[in-house]
């Protein structure tokens, strides 16, 4: 039986990848500074721990509790301080510290344990701004580096650190450049929630004829990718011969407007949109997909799709919040 070990496990794309491994018949330990919040864990251990510690991040790591006691075979690395564009540009510090802090000595601690595997969630932030219309850049277009956000530094910086320990201390590295992930069981209010939550929160919220804050001008494009694609993909490269960093994200490009009226659509209410001041990121992602797809991986979910997974899962919880108050 395989072992792995999910570093984050108790957020979103963790949760959603311990269920996948298991589905796989994986041995799986979870570890993370809190449980998942809207489902309990399929993982077989979930360990409460502090993964900025170097020797939290050795016991993390320490042989798995099955009969035969083996060491870990498979590190996924998605612990992070972590959030949309509001927390990423109001929390800079505490994303360079603790971030960088927890990378640094996870892939130390999977060197040391001989770990065969390691897997880096790394972020389509990596890459600098592009004109809307830019042709597709490639991973290599990451270089000149000129992330948009102190988060997207922080991540280049680690890629590298995966990469170093790949050269120089045999371990099997590979890193996913994520384009932005959605669906249910993701942070949806507090501050740290990302464009379709925050978005399918205020629809839900909001009163027939009411407008919707929408940060910025709706004009800046995105991919939005499907957790169940991410997971998917996630399991692919970490299969594939793949030892460079490579996107992982669909080629369905949006506008935050048309991510706004897709949802309206999906709710049925009569809603309008208010453009209203706030950290908007980027203005475009053009990015290749080619890399990805050329190790067997596609995204099979439309945004439509999605949206129509993620806005009633959005909608209940706001709706037995406010239940509850
Ligand atoms: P998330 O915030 O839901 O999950 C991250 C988890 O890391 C949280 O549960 C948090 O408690 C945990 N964590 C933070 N600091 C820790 C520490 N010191 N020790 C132990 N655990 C710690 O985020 P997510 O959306 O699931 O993202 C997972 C990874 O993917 C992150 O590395 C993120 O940067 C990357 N990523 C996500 C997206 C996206 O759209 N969600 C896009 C690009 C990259």
């Amino acid at each position: 039986m395989k072992s792995a070990v999910v570093c984050g496990a108790g957020g979103f794309i963790g949760h959603h990848l311990v269920r996948k491994l298991k589905g796989l018949g994986y041995w799986v330990r979870g570890v993370d500074l809190k449980e998942p919040e809207f489902s309990p864990t399929d993982a077989d251990e979930f360990l409460l721990l502090d993964l900025r510690q170097p020797e939290l991040c050795r016991q993390a790591l320490a042989p798995s509790g099955t009969a035969s006691a083996e060491p870990i075979q498979e590190v996924y690395q998605l612990a992070a301080d972590m959030g949309g564009m509001g927390f990423i540009h109001s929390a800079e510090c505490e994303i360079m510290v603790n971030s960088a802090l927890a990378n640094l000595h996870m892939i130390q601690a999977a060197a040391d344990a001989k770990v065969h595997s390691y897997f880096f969630s790394s972020s389509a932030c990596v890459y600098s701004d592009q004109a809307p219309g830019s042709d597709l850049i490639d991973e290599e277009g990451a270089y000149p580096a000129l992330p948009d956000n102190e988060y997207g530094w922080e991540k280049l910086y680690a890629e590298r650190v995966a990469l170093a320990f790949a050269r120089n201390h045999g371990l099997r590295v590979r890193i996913a450049r994520f384009q932005n992930c959605y669906g249910p069981e993701g942070t949806w209010e507090g501050g740290r929630e990302k464009a379709p939550a925050a978005i399918c929160r205020k629809v839900a919220e909001a009163k027939p004829g009411e407008r919707i804050p929408v940060w910025g001008d709706g004009s800046a494009l995105r991919v939005y990718t499907y957790v169940d694609d991410m997971v998917e993909g996630i399991v692919h490269l970490m299969r594939s011969a793949e030892e460079r960093p490579t996107n992982l994200g669909g080629t369905e490009i949006t506008s935050v407007t048309e991510l706004a009226q897709a949802v309206i659509e999906l709710s049925g209410k009569d809603l309008g949109i208010a453009y209203v001041d706030g950290p908007v990121g980027v203005q475009a992602r053009h990015h290749s997909m080619e890399r990805c797809q050329a190790i067997g991986w596609h995204t099979r979910w439309s945004l439509r799709e999605g949206l129509a997974v993620l806005y009633p899962w959005v909608k209940a919880q706001a709706e037995r919040n406010q239940a509850g108050s």
